[in-house]
């Protein structure tokens, strides 16, 4: 069923069936998610209006790593149509790495976004500036936020339907640890490398934020080893809501990952702030082209059985001093390595170094947080798995 009004109470993710990035088919499929979300109707001349896709680095649109220009196109024209005036729509992200101008002109140039601003007259934010907001979250008292996450009063939270081999998944709730500033990500990554807590950390940043809308670009996602390294999937989907923790549990759906093992949508779910999965109530729209695809491949580092039950029996006694060494962990592809310092500019554990034009990590180190897979411009770093576990 088509949803045309607000949001009923029983479904409260819009899927629609968006087979490609043909700009008239994208508007249609944005404007019905505008239609389905209420809060949408708070949209007028007032309005300062926050996009923020997830432009993770410098990659063209086809490599599926960012939301795509028409996606952001639609969501322009959408709040334009609602009486937004153009200049008060700033697009803005804070990639990995270090936050500059000149390299947030880079990225909005390479994803499509800047040709996308200039043409409808929003804004492409440049201007680098972060701020802090006040919180009573478990883990955080205070975020560290990009300044047009502070000033504006409507975020729409702009994610790419993504695999990630670290959270398992990534859409709506972790595109917003992109409003977090430059490198001070890494801080993060360093006060909570655990899984777990940074997943609570990240249901903490997603209750300071709370963004009014989100419309994720599943239109080609990706699958494998996100969230950077993956392959381009056709899932051929536009799914909106006014829930983060939502849409994310019909993408878990839809990819056949658990939500449980996603560590924010645990932590989520810890505080009772959204169900334990997606049942087909959850969805309006195109339900059956939202449906689980069976044939979706998960990251090399997820895996599906513990050690402890898949270990030999009578070595099952070494299996809690042994979980450290068996857990997934980066490795460098010498052969594809270029040198140029990405990774160890982002790494928290400052566990890599470059010498004579490689790249080497330091195992000791390294918290496993896979910053460094994300960042790696030719994806020299790969998803090593213990022997027992790799398919
Ligand atoms: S080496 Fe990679 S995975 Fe390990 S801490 Fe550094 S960035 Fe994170
Ligand atoms: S591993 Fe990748 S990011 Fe690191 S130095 Fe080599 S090419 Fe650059």
């Amino acid at each position: 069923m088509m949803a045309d009004g607000p949001a009923a109470q029983s479904a409260k993710v819009l899927c629609r069936a968006c087979p490609d990035y043909e700009q008239k088919k994208v508007d249609e499929a944005v404007e019905a998610v505008f239609a389905f979300c209420s809060n949408a109707q708070r949209l007028g001349p007032h309005s300062h209006v926050l996009l923020k896709p997830n432009l993770l680095a410098k990659h063209p649109p086809e490599r599926a790593v960012t939301t795509h220009p028409a996606v952001v196109a639609a969501c322009i024209r959408a709040c334009i149509r609602r009486g937004v005036l153009p200049q008060h729509i700033t697009v803005a992200d804070s990639p990995g790495g270090r936050w500059s101008p000149g390299g947030m002109r880079a990225v909005y140039t390479c994803t499509g976004i800047q040709e996308v601003c200039d043409t409808l007259g929003a804004e492409a934010y440049l201007d680098c500036q972060a701020g802090v907001r006040q919180t009573d979250g478990r883990r955080v008292r205070s975020f560290e936020l990009m300044q047009p996450a502070l000033q504006a009063d409507f975020i729409i939270d702009l994610p790419k339907v993504k695999t990630h081999v670290m959270t398992g998944m990534t859409c709506a709730v972790k595109n917003l640890f992109g409003m977090v500033p430059g490198l001070s990500k890494a801080e993060f990554h360093m006060r909570f490398p655990k899984p777990e807590v940074f997943g609570d950390m990240l249901v903490d940043l997603c209750e300071t934020v709370r963004p009014d809308m989100i419309v994720a670009d599943g239109v080609t996602a990706m699958e494998g080893d996100g969230p950077a390294s993956g392959m381009p999937y056709a899932l051929g989907l536009i799914l909106g809501g006014q829930n983060a923790y939502e849409v994310d549990l019909v993408v878990c759906r839809i990819m056949g990952v658990l939500p449980q093992r996603v560590p924010y949508l645990a932590a989520a779910m810890a505080r009772k702030l959204c169900p334990a999965c997606a049942t087909e109530d959850l969805i309006d729209g195109d339900v059956q082209a939202a449906a689980p695809r069976a044939e979706f491949h998960l990251p090399s580092s997820m895996m599906d059985i513990t050690f402890a039950q898949k270990a030999p029996r009578a070595i099952r006694w070494v299996v809690p001093g042994a979980e450290k060494w068996i857990a997934p962990r980066p490795k460098v592809h010498r052969a594809l390595c270029v040198g140029c310092g990405k990774c160890a500019e982002i790494c928290p554990g400052d566990a890599i170094r470059v010498r004579n034009g490689k790249a080497s990590i330091f195992r000791n180190r390294c918290i496993r947080c896979f910053c460094c897979h994300e960042m790696c411009p030719v994806r020299a770093i790969e998803v090593h798995r213990f022997a027992l576990f790799r398919r």
